[in-house]
Formats: structure tokens, C-alpha cells, sequence
């Protein structure tokens, strides 16, 4: 876990004669001022420091990681987690949650491949604990098959994962259907234990989780001081950035416990990753498609596709469909923003924007988010800073 850095509200006290006894000694402390009626920094006798308070929005694999992150390395500050929707009913839930990176065509790759790694580092000692099974967190060693050679045999992940290699013929005879193959050995994370793990690491660390959907960032400003956006394909709404859009996937789930390797398409729609409990048959890739319902045609052409890959799954047992939204973007959005209303400040960090690679990237990018939070908190100390309150 990272080192904490100490934080104490900047002082801006109100001096209307209700709250002006206080301005005397050693805490500022929220309240809202009885006369304007508006929420104040008063000065109060206590001595303690009172705690940056963080919300971040969103109770996927973005915000729950995110929020560990923030509440690890900031220990001073309280962090809550806002949501309208947690596990099993996020888009998290729906993934099969491997670690291979989708390639976003505006991210710079050294930027991506370093997410990867720190995300492939992360896992791979919760993998290598006894926390294991617990967090969901599984090694899974498999094949990266083409129909057709590609150009660029070594991905930019390539020496990230385990054992990367080109396949040998005799690997390729399962596959007649197919010419050129990678074999290589990465991590994948099961949800919901994943996200029940985080929550689970969040809440032994202070925080907090609350159920709430919200309609405008605005709507947190005067209970907290750093907004989190991690709301994924909800922040088309939340903040009318019109670049993200949804990537429709629907998969299968379903019991074939004796299928040990994932078998993926590199330049087709068909995947095979296999769980704990469950194996994830894939897949769909339909962009701007907005529709939840799962549809029985397109749940058929999967599971022929993956059996011809994998004839034992004709066997499989208690076929679920799932569908979910791939919060897509040219670029994965970790930023800061300051918003303004009047005299009045909001500063906002973004986290969203993962679509089809969230789990391979997830732990980078609320590394990122968090040294931006960093950022937000120092700047409320500056003088500037204090319009805020
Ligand atoms: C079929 C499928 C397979 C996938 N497989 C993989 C894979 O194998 N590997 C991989 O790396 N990635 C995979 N992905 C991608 C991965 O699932 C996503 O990148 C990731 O889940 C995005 O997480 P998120 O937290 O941003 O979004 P979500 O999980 O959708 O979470 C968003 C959260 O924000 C909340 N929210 C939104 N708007 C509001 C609001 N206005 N007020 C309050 N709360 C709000 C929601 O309620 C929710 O809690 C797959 C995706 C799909 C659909």
C-alpha cells in the first residue's frame, strides 16, 4: 500500500455573526450557515483535522478500484462510493474479466502497456496469495488463434503476459481452421468476487458505499470535495461527453468445468474463457447498440462458434445469456476538470472510457486517477482553492 499525505480543509471561515464565535481556534468544520443558508467552513475549538471527503460515482470494476486505490494511498481523506447499480447488475459483471488488452486507437501504446503491466503486476500478487480464490483473481494459460497470419505477430503486451510464444504445429492440429497461433499464460478476474473482494477492501479501510443515482455532478457539491467519475457508459450522460459511446456484447455463461484453457479468436468474434465457476462463451462487438435484451439467434451462432473451436462444450449444462454495454471511447478518459458555477468551484477527476478492456488496464488507470486526486486536494489549499468552500 502507498504512503498517506495528511490533508486539513483550507480555512474560509464564515463570519456572519451566527458562525463568527468559532473563528477562534484550530478546525475548520462544515456547517451550513443558519443566516444564508448556504454551507460554510466554519473555525470550530476541536483539534483534529477534519478529512477531505472524496465521492466517486460508480460501483463497477472503475469505481471500486478506483476507490481502493484513493483510500489506500490517501488514509486521511474519507472516500464514498455513489452508485445506481452494483454486482451482480454492472457491465463488470456481465465481462469475462481476462487480462488482454484492447488496443484504444487515441491512448498512446507506452501509456497502455503501462496500465497493463501495473494492472498484470497488481493481480499477479493477489494471484500469487492466498487471497486468491477470494478475490476471484485466477492464472489461465491458453491460445490467441488467426485464420489468417497477422502482420504484427508480437503484440505490444507480448512481454508483459507469461510465455508468450508462437504456437507449434502440433497446438495448431487442434484448430484445423486455423494457420498462426500464440500461446501465453495471463490472469482473469471472476466477478462478482472481484468486486465483492474490493468492496470488502474499501469498507476495512473507511469507506463507504451508498446507493444513489445522480443526475448531475453539481448534486455532490456541497457534501464532498473531489467528485470521482467512474460511471462508465453513464458518464454519456452524466457529463455529455458525446465521444463515449456503447459497445453491445452478449455472452454466454455457462458449466464446463472440464474446459482449462481460454481459446480466442484473434481475428474473429468467437472466445472461450474459462472461470471458476462459470465459462464465458463470446461474442458480439455491436457498436452504438444500446439494446440489454439478449437475443436467442445470436446466443445460438455463439455457441456453435465456440464449439467448433472446443467441440466438448456440446456438453455444457446451464446455458445463462448475459448482455452488457461496453463503455467505449477512442481513448480511456483519466482526467482532471474543475467545472464552475458562479463564484463557486467543483473539482472532478474522470475514470471512464475502459470499453473492452477495463480488467486488462483497471488497476493503471485508478493508480492515474488517484495521483490526479492527489492534485485536486493540494490545489484546495491554495488560495484559489478556497472559493470552493
Ligand atoms: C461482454 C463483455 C465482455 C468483456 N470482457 C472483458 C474482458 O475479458 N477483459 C477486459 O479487460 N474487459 C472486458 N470487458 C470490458 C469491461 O467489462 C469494461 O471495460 C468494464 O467493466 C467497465 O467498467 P466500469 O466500472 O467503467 O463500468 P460499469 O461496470 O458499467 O460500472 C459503472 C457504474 O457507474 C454507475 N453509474 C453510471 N451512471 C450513474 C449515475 N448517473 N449515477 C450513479 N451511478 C451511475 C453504474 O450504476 C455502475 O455502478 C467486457 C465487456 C463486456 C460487455
Amino acid at each position: 500500500m502507498a504512503g498517506g499525505s495528511s490533508w486539513s480543509r483550507p480555512l474560509n471561515p464564515c463570519f456572519s455573526p451566527c458562525c463568527f464565535p468559532f473563528v477562534s481556534a484550530c478546525k475548520a468544520v462544515r456547517i451550513k450557515c443558519p443566516k444564508s443558508g448556504r454551507n460554510r467552513i466554519c473555525i470550530s475549538r476541536r483539534k483534529n483535522m477534519t478529512k477531505a471527503k472524496i465521492a466517486v460515482i460508480g460501483a463497477g470494476l472503475i469505481g471500486l478500484s478506483t476507490a481502493v486505490s484513493i483510500s489506500d494511498s490517501l488514509p486521511d481523506c474519507s472516500v464514498a462510493v455513489i452508485a445506481e447499480k452494483f454486482t451482480p447488475n454492472t457491465t463488470s459483471d456481465v465481462a469475462a474479466g481476462i487480462l488482454i488488452p484492447h488496443v484504444y486507437p487515441e491512448t498512446p501504446v507506452p501509456r497502455q502497456k503501462q496500465w497493463f503491466r501495473e494492472t498484470f503486476d497488481y493481480l499477479s500478487g493477489i494471484g500469487n496469495s492466498s487471497e486468491a480464490s477470494e478475490a476471484g483473481i485466477h492464472w489461465l494459460s491458453g491460445w490467441q488463434i488467426f485464420k489468417t497470419t497477422p502482420a504484427e505477430k508480437m503484440p505490444f503486451w507480448a512481454d508483459v503476459v507469461l510465455g508468450f510464444r508462437s504456437m507449434t504445429e502440433k497446438e495448431l492440429q487442434k484448430f484445423p481452421e486455423h494457420q498462426f497461433g500464440q500461446a501465453f499464460t495471463t490472469l482473469k478476474c471472476d466477478c462478482p468476487p472481484y468486486l465483492i473482494w474490493m468492496e470488502k477492501r474499501l469498507k476495512a479501510n473507511g469507506g463507504q458505499v451508498r446507493a444513489r443515482k445522480i443526475e448531475d455532478l453539481w448534486e455532490l457539491h456541497s457534501d464532498y470535495d473531489v467528485i470521482v467519475n467512474c460511471s462508465g457508459i453513464g458518464s454519456r450522460k452524466l457529463t455529455g461527453d458525446l465521444e463515449i459511446y456503447p459497445t453491445r456484447g452478449q455472452v454466454l455463461k455457462v458449466h464446463a468445468p472440464w474446459v482449462k484453457h481460454f481459446i480466442r479468436e484473434g481475428d474473429g468474434p468467437a472466445y472461450i474463457y474459462p472461470g471458476v465457476h462459470t465459462v464465458t462463451l463470446g461474442g458480439t462487438k455491436q457498436k452504438e447498440n444500446w439494446d440489454l435484451a439478449s437475443d436467442p439467434t445470436t446466443s445460438k451462432s455463439i455457441f456453435g462458434q465456440c464449439c467448433a473451436l472446443e467441440p466438448s462444450l456440446w456438453a455444457a449444462q446451464d446455458i445463462k445469456v448475459r448482455v452488457g454495454l461496453r463503455p467505449s471511447r477512442p481513448a480511456v478518459r483519466v482526467q482532471k476538470e474543475t467545472l464552475f458555477r458562479g463564484n463557486e468551484k467543483l473539482p472532478v477527476v474522470h475514470n471512464y472510457g475502459h470499453g473492452g478492456g477495463g480488467f486488462s488496464v483497471h488497476w493503471g488507470t485508478a493508480k492515474e486517477a488517484t495521483q490526479l486526486v492527489k492534485e485536486c486536494i493540494a490545489a484546495l489549499e491554495t488560495p484559489s482553492g478556497k472559493a470552493k468552500l
